[in-house]
C-alpha cells in the first residue's frame, strides 16, 4: 500500500498516514524500516497490520521524501513550553548550517537539543534538563574538539543521520540505562582530557545502538 505522512512526532513516537482513499492510519516508530524517521509530507508504502485499537501500518517505508527545508522537520509544529507555559512554535537555532537547538520565542527557554539526540533522551530519561551538565560538557567537546579537525567533523555529520532514529527507538529500560553509564564514561574522559579515548568510546556507543535499534 502506499500513503502519505499526515504526521509524525519523533517526540511521541507516532503518527498517521493518509490511505489513497483519505483516511487515516495510525503508525508508530516501530513500525518503521529503515534509518530515516519519515517526516509530514512524505510518500511512504506500508503494510496493514493488526493493532491494539485497530488497524495499524507497519513496514513503513519512505519512497519519498517531501521537498521541505530539512530543518523544519525537525520541529514539531505547536508544543507547550515547560518554562513559560504558551503554546508556540519553537525556533531553530542553526550551528554549522545545521540545528543545534531550538528555544521557546516567548521566555527564550530552550525546548530541545538537537545535536545530542541521543543523550538528550537519555537525559530526560534520568530527569536532567537539556542544560544538564552531561549536555553541556558534550556539546563543548562537539564545538571545541570535533568540529576542529575534519575526521571529527565527518562523525558529526554522520551522527546527525542515524541518531534521531536511535533516540526515537530508545525506550527500553535495559538500552536507556546501558546508553547512560556510557555516556558518563565519555564524560569521565572529556573531564580527564582524554579526548580521543571519548571520541571512540562515543562512536562505538552510536555503533552499537544503530545495531541493535535500526537493522531490522
Ligand atoms: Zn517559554
Amino acid at each position: 500500500m502506499q500513503g502519505t505522512v499526515k504526521w509524525f512526532s519523533q517526540e511521541k513516537g507516532f503518527g498517521f498516514i493518509v490511505d489513497s482513499d483519505g483516511n487515516d492510519l495510525y503508525f508508530n516508530v516501530q513500525g518503521i524500516k529503515g534509518a530515516t524517521l519519515p517526516g509530514n509530507g512524505d510518500v511512504v508504502s506500508y503494510d496493514i497490520g493488526k493493532g491494539k485499537k485497530g488497524p495499524i501500518a507497519t513496514s513503513v517505508t519512505i519512497i519519498q521524501k517531501k521537498e521541505v527545508q530539512s530543518r523544519n522537520t525537525y520541529v514539531d509544529s505547536r508544543v507547550t513550553c515547560s518554562k513559560c507555559n504558551r503554546a508556540m512554535v519553537p525556533r531553530v537555532v542553526l550551528k554549522y548550517g545545521s540545528p543545534d537547538y531550538s528555544i521557546c520565542p516567548y521566555c527564550g527557554d530552550m525546548y530541545k537539543a538537537f545535536w545530542c539526540f541521543i543523550t538528550t533522551t537519555v537525559c530526560n530519561y534520568r530527569g536532567l534538563p537539556d542544560d544538564c551538565y552531561e549536555l553541556q560538557t558534550l556539546r563543548r567537546f562537539r564545538d571545541e574538539h570535533l568540529l576542529s579537525t575534519e575526521q571529527g567533523s565527518t562523525l558529526v555529520k554522520n551522527y546527525y543521520d542515524v541518531a534521531p532514529s536511535i533516540a526515537a527507538r530508545l525506550i527500553n529500560k535495559d538500552d536507556l540505562e546501558n546508553t547512560w553509564e556510557k555516556i558518563c564514561q565519555c564524560i569521565a574522559d572529556i573531564e580527564s582530557n582524554q579526548f580521543d579515548e571519548a571520541v571512540v568510546k562515543y562512536s562505538k556507543m552510536v555503533a552499537f545502538l544503530q545495531q541493535r535499534l535500526l537493522s531490522q
